[in-house]
């Protein structure tokens, strides 16, 4: 699942690609827009909200669109081909310069300007955002001090933009079980920092990394790397399914750096 830091950079290409150009040809591939037109209108924006992005088409529509698990958007000329099968195009922006094609995606909706809200209204602050309150999303993490940490991290009205790397390799660097209560962490404001400086180290790079190295195999301390030793202390690295049903993901920790 693509973290806050992949669409941040994703909102970024397709701004600077595509703002400002006039629509020559719009494609939903899904049936609820399947007869929307918007060419002739002119393309304002884009931008990322947590991991939600918004297209701003002329002065009424804002396309929101959502990567989710295995979605993508991708920027071809107008004569190059396209990387990944027709099939699983959602929606194609045509402009002059640059075909904008999004693979994929979780969400495709068309909302009017003035009901952003009702997409993104629930988001807790933006780790990746403008607007970024720590002390907000440490007051909102703590309104439910029960919760197990790695749930209430990946809870996108506590604070957006974070995924299920990050919040593991967040728990591992503050010594954390990521089963314990959120509202035991000694030290929440030192973590939520440390999310926000994470996200703004990575956004650049393609290559995602927690540990300051963007060598293969050496970018993570715990995510993905069950029955590998700890980097830190030798213990094996231990995952198991968390969440609720329906919607358990992977997490992983070192049994010694990360006390139950
Ligand atoms: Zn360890």
């Amino acid at each position: 699942m693509p973290e806050g830091d992949t669409v941040w950079r994703t909102a970024r290409s397709l701004d600077q690609a595509l703002s400002g150009s006039t629509l020559t040809g719009v494609n939903f591939r899904v049936p609820e827009l399947a007869t929307v037109d918007l060419t002739g209108q002119m393309i304002n924006e884009t931008l990322a909200r947590g991991k939600h992005l918004l297209t701003r088409i002329g002065t009424d529509h804002t396309l929101h669109t959502h990567l989710k698990m295995e979605g993508a958007w991708h920027l071809y000329r107008p004569e190059s081909p396209w990387r990944r099968p027709r099939h699983e195009a959602r929606v194609v922006l045509r402009t002059p310069r640059w075909n904008a094609v999004g693979f994929a995606l979780g969400v495709v909706e068309l909302l009017a300007r003035d009901d952003e809200h009702s997409a993104v209204g629930h988001l807790g602050p933006d780790l990746l955002g403008p607007d970024w309150d720590p002390a907000e999303a440490v007051r909102r993490l703590l309104a439910a001090p029960d919760r197990p940490l790695v749930e209430a991290l990946l809870d996108q009205r506590n604070l957006a933009g974070l995924g299920n790397l990050y919040v593991n390799e967040l728990c591992f660097l503050s010594g954390a079980h990521p089963r314990s209560r959120v509202g035991d962490l000694p030290d929440l404001t030192r973590l939520v920092h440390r999310a926000a400086a994470l996200l703004r180290a990575n956004r650049e790079r393609t290559e995602q990394a927690t540990t300051g190295d963007t060598r293969r195999g050496h970018t993570t301390w715990v995510y993905r790397r069950e029955r590998a030793a700890c980097r830190r202390c030798g213990t094996r690295i231990e995952v198991a399914m968390t969440g609720p049903a329906g919607r358990e993901r992977a997490t992983y920790w070192c049994p010694a750096c990360q006390p139950a």
